[in-house]
């Protein structure tokens, strides 16, 4: 269902579930699970096993996933990390799958 809204409270009501999936899944620390880093700006919602869950392309922050968790009621599986955490096991990853070539 699309709504007419302005976008203003688009982007407040975006960045309110965004905090509220940070918080659920950050057991309410609102900080990296793997660094501790604690500025909100550069944490992100992560799938914990990446396997068939592209969440990638066009992620910024992953508003868009923080949607889909709350429409889901927030199902187990996910993590909070920095957005350095999250390039990172981004990077091993790809590093995983460039090594074993299908
Ligand atoms: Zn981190």
């Amino acid at each position: 269902m699309k709504r007419a809204y302005r976008p203003t409270n688009a982007r407040n009501q975006a960045h309110k579930v965004k905090l509220a999936a940070l918080a659920i899944y950050s057991a309410g620390t609102m900080t990296c699970a793997v660094c501790g880093f604690a500025d909100i700006r550069a944490l992100s919602i992560d799938h914990i096993a990446n396997d068939g869950y592209k969440e990638h392309k066009n992620s910024r922050g992953g508003n868009n996933l923080a949607w889909k968790l709350k429409r889901e009621d927030y199902p187990p599986g996910f993590q909070v990390l920095c957005l350095n955490c999250n390039w990172i096991k981004e990077h091993e990853r790809r590093q995983r799958e460039g090594r074993s070539h299908k």
